[in-house]
């Protein structure tokens, strides 16, 4: 399967060659690493991108959750080249981080005040500053396989932390023993971060049970709870603190909300937020040259006030439930070793059987599995992270679903006795 890679892709290889003599590693994105080199693309339309040696491939990441509105949406393109056409850089505030402000409060539960980053591996580092702030503590605790952005990757299995604030870790999903680490550390601590379903981590969702455990524990340690949404908030249009009717102090968001331009935010409320506010003495100062960028808000005030509601959003999250049904029974009528996790539109393959309610390490056969599945995948057209997640894009209809169950299908049959 590798050898069959590299020999389809000589463009690719020579780019990453060429790459490798000035970016450590060939690129400046970890998550697009991996060996024996990545596929480099030229273009999309809609769901659909070409590599630069040719190939047509199904997009089933979109971004990691960024590209939802597809490569090629006729009403951002729109407005984009509207606003380009107004100029950039204007040194100012606008009007549309007002209106896109209002379009955020009004269905996050959490958010009664917001503010815009340029990504959310920003808005979480703000909104951490903003909980010790508003505490007066210092410590976080957050959760081994967490993802926050490329400043706060809580690795497991004892590797670095690379967080700038000293950090703490529990298990995800464990109640009781995250608990009493709350209780342990109140006097110090800040702030609990957590995604309401790990992303990076395997599309692991947290129960009801043990978000509202961290809803009661964060308040009475006097903690501020952050619920990291970047990923999490498509499944509805307030997200997955909406779903869950638990809602944290202070959300963060990124990702497709600017319509595919880079974005972050964080916001929740106002006592908390107020930490910003520059009437106040003392205020904590948040600059930032694009953070208001012309390009995100009004790309924003259209995805999110237009192309991203309510009906759009539990549509596709329906569409999503559909599809790891699918390919769950995939799994299980060829009773192999293998499972899709998720919520909605989101979704991640695991090469076990049993509940998976936390990250794990994987063993060097899943590995194999993994990489075995994606070179499958990328022979047959279609393109998902080489991890195997799957973030469907509003493009993707049923007759591009069918598609990656019948490649899953065949997997299934191909490698039947690796999937044992
Ligand atoms: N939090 C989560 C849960 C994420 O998945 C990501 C990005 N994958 C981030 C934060 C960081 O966002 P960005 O890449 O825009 O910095």
């Amino acid at each position: 399967a590798r050898e069959r890679y590299v020999a389809a892709r000589p463009k690719s290889a020579a780019a990453h060659a060429r790459a490798r003599a000035v970016l450590p590693g060939g690129n400046t994105r970890s998550v697009l690493f991996y060996t024996p080199f990545p596929t480099a693309m030229a273009k999309g339309e809609g769901c659909w991108l070409e590599d630069i040696d040719g190939h047509r491939y199904l997009d089933l990441i979109g971004e990691f959750t960024a590209g939802l509105f597809g490569h090629s949406n006729p009403r951002i393109q729109a407005v984009l080249q509207a606003t380009i056409a107004n100029g950039l850089n204007l040194t100012a505030v606008g009007e549309n981080e007002a209106k896109l402000g209002e379009i955020l409060c009004a269905r996050f539960p959490s958010l009664e005040r917001v503010r815009f980053t340029n990504s959310g591996t920003e808005a979480n580092l703000m909104a951490l500053a903003a909980a010790r702030a508003h505490t007066g503590k210092s410590k976080i605790l957050g959760f081994y396989g967490g993802y926050h952005g490329g400043a706060m990757t809580f690795a497991g299995g004892g590797s670095p932390v690379n967080a700038p604030y000293p950090v703490i870790l529990a298990q995800y999903n464990d109640i009781e023993g995250t608990v009493a680490m709350i209780r342990e550390n109140a006097a110090d601590l800040a702030a609990v971060i957590l995604e309401p379903m790990m992303g990076g981590g395997g599309c692991i969702p947290a129960t009801r049970d043990f978000l509202a455990t961290m809803r009661a524990e964060a308040t009475a340690a006097g903690a501020v709870l952050i619920f990291d949404e970047v990923m999490t908030s498509r499944h509805t249009a307030g997200g997955l603190q909406r779903l869950h009717g638990v809602t944290p102090d202070l959300t963060t968001l990124g990702k497709y909300m600017a319509g595919g331009m880079s974005f972050g935010a964080f916001g929740g409320k106002a006592e908390v937020m107020s930490v910003f506010d520059a009437y106040r003495e003392g205020s904590m100062p948040h600059s930032g040259t694009f953070n208001n960028n012309v390009l995100s808000m009004a790309a924003g005030t259209v995805a999110m006030g237009e192309l991203f509601r309510d009906e759009e959003a539990d549509a596709l999250r329906a569409r999503g439930e559909a599809l790891r049904a699918a390919l769950n029974q995939v799994c299980a009528r060829h009773g192999v070793a293998m499972q899709f996790t998720g919520i909605g539109s989101m979704m991640q393959p695991h090469f076990r059987t049993g509940p998976i309610i936390r990250p794990y390490a994987s063993t060097p056969a899943e590995d194999a599995l993994r990489e075995l599945f994606f070179l499958d995948l990328m022979a047959a057209g279609i393109y998902t992270a080489r991890r195997g997640m799957v973030a469907l894009t509003l493009p993707v209809g049923d007759a591009e679903a069918a598609r990656y169950v019948a490649a899953v299908e065949e997997f299934c049959e191909a490698r039947k006795p690796l999937l044992a």
